[in-house]
């Protein structure tokens, strides 16, 4: 199932298109990206292939669909050793199933709320979406950890 006027539904259709670093894993069920914000070094989204909005509309395969996003979780883990990971399926832009996954450390100021507290702030400057948009490695080095983690644990 998909929607022709989905923005992620478009992402999936093209992904020869985007940089190799985006594309971290293709599961059966799911794809996960790098997403923009390597403040939180190592922050991907995983997207369902199919275009739905809730759970509940899986079916059968919604089991698979959430042990992806616990491996893809577990990978970010042991490659970046957060304080703890937040897991987020929201939705509320673009209703197509997608989990955020961002690990968050004990020297964020902000680190008792949700990240989006944070990311709040690239809307309003340049400065700070370059700044939140930046982790400690180049994006190409952590897709690469987060694929060498997958590659370990599905083994
Ligand atoms: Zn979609």
């Amino acid at each position: 199932m998909t929607s022709t006027t989905c923005p992620f539904c478009q992402k999936l259709q093209n992904l020869a298109a985007l940089p190799p670093e985006d594309i971290v894993w293709e599961f059966e069920n799911s794809v996960a990206f790098l997403g923009p914000w390597q403040y939180y070094t190592g922050y991907c989204v995983l997207i369902s292939k199919t275009h739905h909005s809730e759970l509940s509309q899986l079916g059968p395969r919604r089991s698979a669909f959430l042990d992806e996003m616990a491996t893809l979780a577990e990978a970010v883990e042991k490659a970046y050793q957060p304080h703890k990971l937040n897991y987020e399926l929201l939705g509320n832009q673009v209703p197509h199933l997608h989990w955020h996954l961002f690990p968050r450390s004990l020297q964020e100021p902000d680190r008792l709320r949700a990240a989006w507290f944070e990311l709040e702030k690239a809307d309003r400057s340049p400065e700070e979406k370059r700044r939140l948009e930046t982790g400690t490695h180049s994006r190409a080095e952590i897709s690469q950890r987060l694929k060498n983690q997958l590659k370990l644990i599905l083994s």
